[in-house]
């Protein structure tokens, strides 16, 4: 089942989007087991993305097959220590202090994190993120701090039916992202859609996609 679910995306997944940049596809792993998780690594996924600190701590020593660490979730300011140094991209920098303390961590370690910077594109009470129009900004106050390399944006689209909306909203997404890699040549990642927006994202100019409930199925939440 996740083995075909793998396979199937990495088939259907275009190799590269319109602009001709490589597509890469993220595992959204929170609530998976590790079995289930190495199962889908040995199906060919490359990129797994945590939400949860604990469980990023809990199953980090039991994945096998050594893919990409992301981090794509809420990230509490309290909980970065337990992150540094094993993270390969945070997906989800949305806000200031975050974006200092990964840099403070990251610096007394000697090492550069790899972050994007995530937009509420929906102007969402519920998300966090910078508004599209701070983007420039923060961009250029987030890559003075001497611990982050800005490699890009993250959003995640509304849960909306409204196929013109969304398209709209993504294509904001993609020129915003043009416009800063004009300013930040180091850009390479535009990490937008899930499992129920991919096709629609990754038309728009999107370059990484998250997914998690297309390889793993429906999450259990009660357990
Ligand atoms: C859970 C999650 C995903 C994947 O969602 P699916 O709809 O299950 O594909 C992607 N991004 C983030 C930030 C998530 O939390």
């Amino acid at each position: 089942m996740i083995e075909e679910n793998v396979k199937n995306l990495l088939a259907e997944i275009p190799a590269t989007n319109p602009q001709g940049e490589k597509v890469t596809l993220v595992a959204a792993i929170k609530m998976q087991t590790p079995e289930d998780i190495n199962r889908a690594i040995c199906a060919g996924i490359s990129a797994i993305g945590d939400n949860h600190v604990q469980e990023f701590k809990d199953k980090y020593d039991l994945i096998r097959g050594n893919p990409e660490r992301h981090f794509i979730g809420h990230l509490q300011t309290n909980k970065v220590k337990y992150l540094i140094g094993k993270v390969d991209l945070y997906h989800s920098v949305d806000r200031y202090n975050l974006a200092e303390e990964i840099s403070k961590r990251s610096a007394a370690a000697g090492i550069v994190s790899a972050v994007l910077v995530q937009i509420n594109i929906g102007n969402e009470e519920t998300k966090g993120g910078f508004e599209l129009d701070e983007a420039e900004e923060a961009c250029k106050n987030i890559s003075a701090m001497p611990g982050i390399e800005i490699k890009g944006l993250m959003a995640m689209l509304p849960f909306i039916d409204d196929h013109a909306e969304l398209r709209r909203l993504a294509t904001l997404m993609r020129d915003k992202y043009d416009g800063l890699k004009a300013i930040f040549p180091q850009f390479e990642h535009l990490s937008m859609g899930m499992s129920g927006d991919w096709k629609l994202c990754i038309e728009c100019g999107s370059n990484m996609v998250r997914i998690g409930t297309a390889i793993f199925g429906p999450r259990n939440y009660n357990h």
